[in-house]
């Protein structure tokens, strides 16, 4: 990767038409390590709507040729950047690490699982893209086949910053498509390592194009300029609720993976161990900066205080610290912006009046932007802190009667992303499935999670209600096409 060091501090570059280059604004941003004040990743370019264009435009020609690979040709580049992906795993995992906070073992799964991707798609380039249909005329032959959508604009979030962008770059890759990322500011260097690979795999110039610098510039000109046919995002509801607005107004295809407020149910019935351990991992790893993180706890009345107990022991027996260091089970958050969200949050809660059971201060202030694990006991499902994605390391305990009022409960919010219930009655578990609205509907698990080749998205406003990941990614990134043959 061609960078550059001055004052001890590495610059990252674009990566544009197969090189990689310096923005023509001559300006760079810093990325920050949120576990150690002051330590500084790299920089990366602050670039301009002409470094996008020149992206833009090589993702355009490169198409052309990309687009009539055989399948198994591109899968053929995708299985090597996962091998050299695979062999950069350490330092990989480690610069995610120290650009967002998560745990070095949560950063190297997640590389991992960057791997996988890249090997799962590589396999969709020999499988089926069409159907035949039986034609009425038995003279003719009737089918569909796939074709790309052309040049994909995707523009990526900080807090899965090797796995979303993959996600998305490797179907649009498989299925012939080129594309043109905007990665999250604060993980630009993660992703460039990323880039990295890919370039390094020898994919043709111009079929993977790199611009960081400011989401609301960038990402602005990605959605408006005439040679993106479609964006894939994934974000804050926000911003996705701006770009599907531009979108829509230029007639391209769109998908948008967004916020979640995700609740847990645990039944009368449930394992409670099982139940508690889940809610941890599913709320606090990461430092609860998951889009299918749990953020409600809605526990059933005959298990509330053994459940309550149990939980807050538990708690209590996290270690709070940097990422990197052995011991540490829960990073700092991502940036001090986020941080100051949570603490925000956490205020709001004590002032609506929830009851604050454990946590709720910054700590190892002189060090990075740390907050405890925070868990609320609230008696209103109305409260700020139970109806707004906080993307923090806090949970909100809500006591029910039944569980029918666990699942009006679960259900009344306005995002749908991710869902579990604890519970060992069969019936329980079909009801949920059944009347749970959410994307994701786990049982006995954890709320956060899903396996790689299964489909992935929200309902209600946590998505645009395609869905990733993934057969189900072929819908979004290709177009059929209807063939008839006389
Ligand atoms: P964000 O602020 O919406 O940023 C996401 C991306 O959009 C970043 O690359 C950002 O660039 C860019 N961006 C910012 N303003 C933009 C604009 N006006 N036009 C176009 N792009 C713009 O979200 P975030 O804080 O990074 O991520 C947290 C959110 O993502 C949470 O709501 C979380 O639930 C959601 N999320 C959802 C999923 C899912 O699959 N459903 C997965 C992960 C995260 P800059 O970084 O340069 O600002």
């Amino acid at each position: 990767m061609n960078t550059t060091t001055e004052s001890k501090t590495t610059t990252f570059l674009n990566y544009i038409n197969g090189e990689w280059v310096a923005s023509d604004t001559g300006q760079t941003e810093v990325s920050k390590n949120p576990a150690i004040k002051g330590e500084v990743v790299g920089s990366y370019q602050l670039s301009s709507s002409n470094d996008f264009n020149d992206a833009a435009t090589s993702a355009r020609i490169a198409q052309k040729a990309w687009r009539k690979l055989a399948g198994s040709v591109r899968g053929d580049y995708l299985l090597k950047a996962a091998s050299i992906l695979e062999e950069r795993i350490d330092d990989i995992a480690a610069t995610m690490t120290r650009e967002m906070g998560k745990t070095f073992a949560e950063a190297k799964g997640e590389t991992a699982r960057g791997v996988a991707i890249l090997r799962y798609y590589a396999g969709e380039g020999m499988r089926s893209i069409g159907d035949v249909i039986p034609s009425t005329d038995s003279e003719a032959l009737l089918f569909t086949t796939r074709v790309p959508v052309g040049v994909v604009g995707v523009i990526t979030p900080w807090n899965f910053p090797v796995a979303i962008p993959l996600w998305k770059m490797a179907p649009a890759l498989i299925y012939g498509n080129t594309v043109v990322i905007k990665p999250a500011s604060e993980t630009a260097i993660t992703c460039a390592k990323v880039i990295n690979c890919l370039h390094d795999a020898g994919f043709p110039a111009g079929v993977i194009n790199m611009v960081t610098g400011s989401g609301a510039k960038i990402g602005t000109e990605m959605v408006n300029h005439r040679v993106i046919d479609a964006i894939t995002f994934t974000g804050s509801n926000t911003v996705g609720k701006q770009l599907a607005h531009s979108a829509v107004t230029r007639g391209i295809k769109y998908q948008l993976e967004m916020g979640g407020k995700n609740p847990v149910i645990v039944a009368s019935d449930a394992d409670l161990d099982l139940a508690v351990d889940a809610t941890i991992s599913g709320g606090l790893k990461s430092t609860g900066q998951k889009c299918t993180a749990t953020s409600r706890v809605i526990v059933q009345k005959e298990v509330y205080d053994k459940f309550k107990e149990k939980l807050l022991e538990k708690v209590a027996e996290i270690t709070v610290g940097d990422g990197l260091e052995s011991g540490t089970w829960m990073g700092p958050c991502a940036s001090e912006g986020q941080l100051n969200t949570v603490l925000s949050y956490i205020e709001k809660g004590k002032e609506e009046g929830a009851t604050l059971l454990f946590g709720g201060n910054r700590v190892l202030e002189n060090k990075g932007y740390y907050v405890e694990p925070t868990v609320f006991e609230s008696t209103s499902p109305d409260l700020t802190i139970v109806r707004e994605e906080i993307f923090g390391p806090v949970l909100a305990l809500l006591k029910v009667d039944t569980l029918v009022e666990a699942l009006e409960m679960a259900n009344d919010s306005e995002y749908g992303l991710s869902a579990s219930i604890f519970t060992t009655n069969i019936g329980n578990m079909l009801s949920f499935i059944n009347e749970m609205d959410a994307g994701l509907v786990r049982i006995n698990a954890e709320s956060a999670g899903v396996e790689l080749q299964a489909p992935f998205g929200g309902m209600k406003q946590s998505s645009s209600h395609s869905r990733e990941q993934g057969r189900a990614a072929i819908e979004f990134f290709t177009s059929i096409k209807t063939v008839f043959i006389k």
